[in-house]
């Protein structure tokens, strides 16, 4: 019965790219209320094969890397999930300096990368000047890449000034469309309603605009995760960021236990099919809860991995969770270990900007 109602969901998804949010809910149900691992195992699979197919007819074979430079971890926020926060002393605090951001993107670019995401902590430091500089130095030396910024909440001003500068993307993932989920993630100085704004000021400037969330954040039910696919139907984003929460030690979230990998995985099918032109990474935190998680995202429909640039030196100290992974190895080695993984399931890497299709 429920097997009959699962399949029937999925072919209007795969027919009509969107459900509506009660319809998204009634798919989460009916596949995790399954209990019949055979049964489970059908659902994921027949999601999957749908979720690659289109996936294959935008992008083909072609997965996509960006190289990611975690530039600073100094943070006005506290979030309370986060290993970053504001208010844990125990993690030591960095930020590199303008020539260290250029020369990971020296290397990177040997090493074929086309994209340089430019991640941090919310840090007064990088004034608008000083990001703005830093990416006007990336573009004219690597004019045929494109720079993302992710740099958290700021004002639609400095968004138009990074734009100016030359900036392409911008990462702000939403990390839960509901109210009162928001406000069980966050201290109340910061709002879901200044996020969405950020969003839509994105989104306006003309910016190839990402957002996303968690999965399994302390919480979250199949009503949010339905609003939050009914968010992302609305804002319609380029790129969507989904990965497990993992808790980190160090955090009010300490003893929450993690999300699970099979959930990330279907909820990046469901994306899949209901954005066939987004671009979705594997991330790194999925990669953490399971050694072959990025492969099987790739294998459930994400088309983007976004492999660490950052300096050995900090990358333990970017640590927004506990283990990981991939905090001991030269870029370069990180770059030939993801290439193996993506050919080892049949797909490649590409040398290429690989921006939003159309
Ligand atoms: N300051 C920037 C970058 C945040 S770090 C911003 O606000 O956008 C990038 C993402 O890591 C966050 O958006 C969040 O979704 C994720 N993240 C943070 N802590 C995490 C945790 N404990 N487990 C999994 N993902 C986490």
């Amino acid at each position: 019965m429920s097997l009959q109602r699962y399949r029937e969901l999925l072919e209007e998804l795969e027919q009509k790219h969107r459900l509506t949010k009660q319809e998204y809910e009634e798919l989460l149900m009916c596949r995790f209320s399954t209990v019949e691992p055979g049964t489970q195992q059908k659902m994921d699979q027949e999601l999957f094969e749908k979720a690659r197919r289109t996936q294959q007819q935008v992008f083909g074979k072609k997965i996509y890397i960006r190289g990611l430079i975690e530039f600073t971890n100094y943070c006005r926020n506290n979030c309370y999930y986060c290993g970053i926060r504001r208010d844990n002393q125990k993690v030591e605090r960095y930020r590199l300096t303008e020539e260290q951001i250029f020369n990971c993107c020296v290397e990177g670019y040997a090493l074929g990368y086309r994209t340089f995401v430019l991640q941090g902590g919310e840090d007064a430091y990088f004034t608008d000047q000083r990001i703005c500089a830093i990416v006007n130095r990336i573009k004219s030396k690597f004019p045929d890449c494109a720079v993302t910024l992710s740099i958290g909440e700021r004002s639609r001003e400095s968004y138009e000034l990074f734009l100016r500068a030359g900036t392409d993307r911008y990462l702000l993932r939403h990390e839960t469309a509901d109210e009162m989920h928001y406000s069980q993630l966050h201290p109340a100085e910061l709002s879901l309603k200044r996020r969405k704004q950020c969003l839509k000021d994105l989104k306006e400037l003309g910016y190839q605009v990402g957002a996303g969330f968690m999965v399994g954040t302390p919480g979250q039910t199949f009503k949010h995760l339905a609003e939050d696919l009914e968010f992302l139907q609305e804002l319609q984003p380029h790129m969507i960021g989904i990965g497990p929460f993992i808790s980190h030690k160090d955090t009010p979230f300490a003893r929450e236990p993690n999300g699970s990998v099979e959930e990330t995985l279907f909820l990046l099918g469901v994306l899949r099919l209901s954005f066939p032109k987004a671009m979705l990474p594997a991330t790194t935190a999925l990669g953490t809860l399971a050694g072959d998680g990025r492969e099987r995202g790739i294998l459930a429909g994400a088309n983007v991995i976004m492999p660490n640039l950052s300096p050995i030196a900090v990358r333990e100290q970017y640590s927004l969770y506990d283990n990981k992974i991939c905090t001991g190895e030269e870029s370069a080695q990180c770059f030939q270990c993801i290439r193996n993984r993506v050919e080892s399931i049949g797909y490649e890497i590409v040398v290429e900007r690989g921006d939003y299709p159309g």
